[in-house]
């Protein structure tokens, strides 16, 4: 097939449809795509035309060169129906694409600080009782572990100032970070203890242990709001939560004894080599996915062959 031949009207139709089938739950990438019409292919021109006075794409004219813009609304069920398209096939989406590079969420408390650990010396100061992480059993350790009255006395000596300094990295995480800044733009997302240097201390410990600088931290409970392409966390809710919002990321469930056989749906990793392992394929699929979408670019005409070669590559 002759990429860089006249388009046709069944051309323009087919990339709109194949475009529609792998894109249709990438808005960055819809929103930059544009077609452009040859002045020769009216056919072609006319049927764009009336999708955008229904007002599921735009176009401008520039350097007397029309270009018709698929924006968002390429999830409209209306423009489904005219391009007689069904409904979206997962199976050929790719994982997602991020224009300014890999971005990677990653958990603080027992993922790169060892907060069970030093919750356990308190626990075991306060109430004479030993415990250890085998022993969890569910996600939110006090619950197992404490009785109704021993909650606030626990509570009040994490509060004090120098226990979140205080905590130690858990073994392999420094150079496990220092790994995935190599791949990708690295932040710490992080729920706070209500205590009121917990912010401040947290900002200082994660620049100390790990690099990881003030504007690179976020510090919410509500992770699901925070976009990226890789979210790392020990906590299912965090990673269900995250992944139902963003469809095109991908949650890594960092193994606690206290989640074990739970949530087999979620992807698990056990060590630092399977974070890399993971990372790093996320990283060549999108590197496929931009070669992919600057051939496209190339022969706007051929999209329909280009992804569908590229489909039966993935
Ligand atoms: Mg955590």
């Amino acid at each position: 097939m002759n990429r860089n031949r006249k388009p046709t009207l069944s051309d323009v139709r087919e990339s709109i449809l194949s475009y529609f089938l792998t894109y249709a739950y990438r808005p960055i990438w819809i929103g930059q795509i544009a077609i452009v019409v040859g002045r020769s292919c009216e056919e072609a021109e006319a049927f764009l035309d009336e999708l955008a006075e229904a007002g599921d794409i735009r176009s401008q004219t520039s350097d007397g060169i029309k270009t018709y813009r698929l924006v968002t609304a390429l999830k409209k069920t209306a423009l489904r129906e005219r391009l007689g398209v069904p409904g979206v096939m997962p199976a050929i989406l790719p994982a997602f694409w991020s224009p300014m590079g890999i971005i990677i969420l990653i958990d603080v408390d027992e993922v790169l600080a060892d907060f069970q650990g030093a919750a356990f010396d308190v626990i075991a100061r306060v109430t004479g009782r030993r415990h250890s992480r085998e022993e969890c059993k569910q996600w939110e350790m006090f619950g197992q572990f404490l009785q109704p009255e021993e909650r606030k006395p626990v509570f009040a000596e994490i509060r004090k100032p120098g226990f979140c300094s205080a905590l130690s990295p858990l073994p392999g995480a420094q150079e496990g970070v220092k790994r995935l800044q190599e791949l990708g733009e690295v932040y710490a997302v992080t729920s706070p203890f209500r205590s009121e240097p917990w912010v401040h201390e947290r900002t200082k410990w994660l620049e100390d242990h790990f690099g990881i600088q003030e504007s690179n931290v976020v510090f919410t409970s509500a992770k699901f709001l925070v976009t990226g392409d890789v979210l790392l966390d020990d906590r299912p809710d965090h990673i269900l939560k995250w992944e139902a919002k963003h469809p095109h990321g991908h949650g890594l469930l960092w193994h606690l004894p206290n989640t074990a056989g739970q949530h087999d749906d979620i992807d698990r990793v056990h060590t630092w080599d399977e974070v890399i392992r993971r990372v790093r394929r996320i990283v060549r699929i999108r590197r496929r996915d931009r070669e992919l979408e600057e051939e496209c670019q190339r022969h706007p005409w051929a999209m329909a062959e280009i992804l569908s070669e590229a489909s039966g590559r993935r």
